[in-house]
């Protein structure tokens, strides 16, 4: 037990340490409140829940990186537990005569949880320690070419980890010394409850004076608890922070409809002044605490298909200099210094070019064991540029500019119907078929580009074989504005949106279904419009032909078809979870499917989405659909399947570039053939 002045003294460090903790998480919280919107309450049970839910299952740590992500399991449980390990300790350190349960059970299984979490978290935190000092494993840098704060480059996150592990080793390791002296004061050297802690007592301390031993354990103590204390303060300047606010993160922010849902602005409200983010108390609170969040892992980093082509944009990167941005900055920040709060992010956080390579894949969303959302903040910073800035790519002036004026980013002038004169059947439109009990949304590439054009002819005719009733608004359709609002134009996007809400509510399409080959209509219409008025039940073509498979209304003739790879588009698969469906419906039309490796919620983008089908890509070592092609071709599949027309066009484009070795086809286009 601590004498009369160790006590004292122990006292006033927690006082000390936890007001100077108690300054940090306020200018945290403070700096949070600058930003846009609310963290989101609501419902403060369940999201408690999910916080709890994501502190234990350490998000989808483990979906990367097995290895790393076990043993940072093990790290973050030992971790947890020692809360309550150093309460207990700090009890039986101060309290006279206080020992958690001796000569119980439960006692007994405290300390040995204790004792082997100890020995898992010294094991992980060596494994981090020779990961990042001694292997340097590539996946925690970032290249040269990538905006990264000088400390951060100069090896600032390093430098905070090693802080950290050191701490750790400290506290656990002391720990455990503690408890050796004293088994081998009491014991003897026999614990069996704490054997790791028993080893030690048994190979060093056993047989030592009584006054080492009572010496060691006050020792151990003041640097194991004592530690522990004075790094209360430390917590909200470090990336491991995480720790919780990584949970704070899953549990405050919006409930998303889909993956990386955007926030709309209402265009009728004239006391928004600022669209976009132009600083980083543009951005919604959310997206201000995902800096706090952030553990500067680079999983993002490592799953984005710009950065792995050789763009300048790493989603970690943008995190990771928010993160100095305020750390360097925190008093003033909290404090509401507008010439500090008023930096531009692209001054510090991310370059220009590195926001217009995004592809707004999600898949940094996706992977992020924390819950960040870096895309959404690119899309606001895109956002800013655009209505605030007019300061966007020149070729996204043509796609606007078509969108605006013609209804369409391909600014053609023909007719919407054009695709239906190659069929054998007639395809109605609402006002010649108004009982149609579904609505087949054609989209922009459906009805001007070649290759769509027969996807969407495959799906008609599939819809009339299976004797779908169904009609198309023809003329009456316009760009549900998908690229506009990827693009940063979201005030084109609102007008696009509101005129086909109009259209789709007028032809009663509300209390019926819609079907679209395009994964990008497909969000828009059936997530994206809900908040402006239009609520609708919308299906992707494979969902509607495995249903009717199901039903049995859709027969398909069963026979073999040459092996076939199938390319996950990131608006059907990883932003909506449509995933199952179009394997289910190539399983039928009688493909055999070879997996490549990244697929599924994995997929890798095709590279047009975001709005890149519309500009040139930015300047890297690789094009996004050239890599990805390749991925499907060593697949060794005859024909590489796709669910979307942008994907269509970008594998038809890498496909003719390498010499045409594999046929590109939609799903669709395969069910057709089945169906003869
Ligand atoms: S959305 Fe995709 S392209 Fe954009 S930053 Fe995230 S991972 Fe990279
Ligand atoms: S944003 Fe998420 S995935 Fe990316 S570095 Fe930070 S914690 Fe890791």
């Amino acid at each position: 037990m601590l004498s009369p002045i160790e006590k004292g003294l122990f006292v006033l460090l927690v006082i000390v340490c936890l007001t100077a903790a108690y300054n940090g998480f306020l200018q945290m919280a403070q700096i949070i409140s600058r930003g846009q919107g609310k963290l989101n309450l609501e419902e403060l049970p369940r999201r408690l829940v999910v916080g709890a839910v994501a502190l234990f299952t350490q998000g989808r740590i483990t979906r990367h990186r097995k290895l790393t992500s076990i043993l940072h399991w093990g790290v973050a449980w030992g971790f947890l537990f020692y809360f309550i390990v150093n309460g207990i300790d700090i009890l039986e350190g101060t309290l006279n005569a206080f020992h958690f349960l001796r000569g119980h059970i439960i006692g007994d299984i405290y300390r040995f949880l204790a004792d082997t979490f100890g020995a898992i978290v010294l094991i992980g935190v060596i494994y981090f320690l020779l990961r990042r000092f001694v292997f340097h494993d590539p996946v925690l840098y970032a290249r040269d070419n990538v905006k990264l704060h000088p400390k951060a480059r100069a090896g600032g996150i390093g430098k905070d980890s090693l802080v950290v592990i050191f701490f750790i080793l400290l506290h656990i390791g002391f720990r455990m010394l503690g408890v050796a002296f004293l088994i081998a004061q009491n014991n003897s050297g026999n614990d069996f409850t704490q054997p790791f802690a028993n080893i030690i007592a048994q190979t060093f301390f056993v047989g030592l004076p009584p006054s080492f031993l009572t010496f060691g354990w006050h020792l151990s103590w003041w640097i194991s608890i004592g530690l522990a204390v004075m790094f209360l303060p430390y917590f909200p300047h470090t990336k491991h922070a995480h720790l919780f606010m990584g949970p704070v993160n899953f549990m405050t922010r919006p409930d998303r409809q889909y993956l990386a849902e955007m926030h709309t602005y209402d265009f009728e409200d004239e006391s928004i002044e600022q669209f976009g983010a132009a600083n980083l108390f543009d951005l919604e609170q959310t997206h201000i605490v995902d800096a706090f969040a952030c553990i500067m892992c680079n999983r993002c980093q490592q799953a984005c298909p710009a950065y792995h082509t050789g763009k300048e944009l790493s989603p970690a990167a943008l995190e990771i200099n928010k993160r100095y941005y305020l750390k360097e900055n925190m008093a003033a920040l909290a404090n509401g210094s507008q010439e500090v709060m008023s930096i531009p992010l692209l001054d510090y956080a991310i370059s220009e070019s590195a926001v217009w390579a995004c592809t707004a894949c999600g898949a940094c969303i996706d992977v992020c064991p924390v819950g960040n959302e870096p895309m959404l903040d690119i899309m606001d910073i895109r956002r800013n540029q655009v209505l605030m800035e007019s300061n966007f790519p020149d070729e996204l002036q043509g796609a606007f500019r078509g969108m605006e004026r013609t209804g369409n980013p391909w600014m053609s002038i023909e007719s919407r119907l054009a695709w239906t004169s190659a069929l054998d059947f007639d395809v109605p439109t609402v006002a010649e078929n108004p009982n149609f009990e579904c609505l087949l949304w054609v989209g922009c590439a459906g009805a001007f580009n070649p290759e769509a054009q027969k996807t969407v002819q495959s799906v008609a005719t599939i819809l009339h074989h299976a004797g779908v009733s169904f009609a198309v608004l023809g003329d009456d359709e316009t760009c549900t504005g998908d690229s506009a609002r990827r693009a940063g134009n979201e005030y084109l996007f609102y007008e696009l949106a509101m005129s086909n809400i109009k259209t789709l509510n007028a032809a009663g399409v509300d209390k019926k279904q819609i079907v679209t080959s395009c994964p990008h209509c497909f969000t828009t219409l059936g997530k994206e419009y809900k908040e402006l008025g239009g609520d609708y039940t919308v299906y992707h073509h494979t969902q509607m032909i495995a249903n009717l498979i199901g039903q049995g209304k859709l027969r398909l003739n069963g026979r073999n078809l040459e092996p076939v790879t199938f390319h996950d588009p990131c608006y059907l698969g990883r932003h909506n979870g449509v995933i199952a469906e179009p394997r289910e419906v190539l399983a039928k039309a009688g493909a055999t499917l070879l997996e490549m490796d990244r697929h599924g919620q994995n997929s890798f983008c095709c590279g047009a989405g975001g709005a890149q089908m519309w500009k040139e890509e930015e300047h890297g070592t690789a094009a996004v659909n050239a890599t990805r092609f390749a991925e499907a071709r060593r697949t060794r599949a005859k024909t590489l399947v796709v669910g979307c027309p942008f994907c269509a066009q970008m594998m038809h484009d890498a496909n003719r570039e390498s010499g045409e070795p594999m046929q590109v086809k939609d799903v669709a286009e395969l069910v057709a053939e089945a169906i003869g």
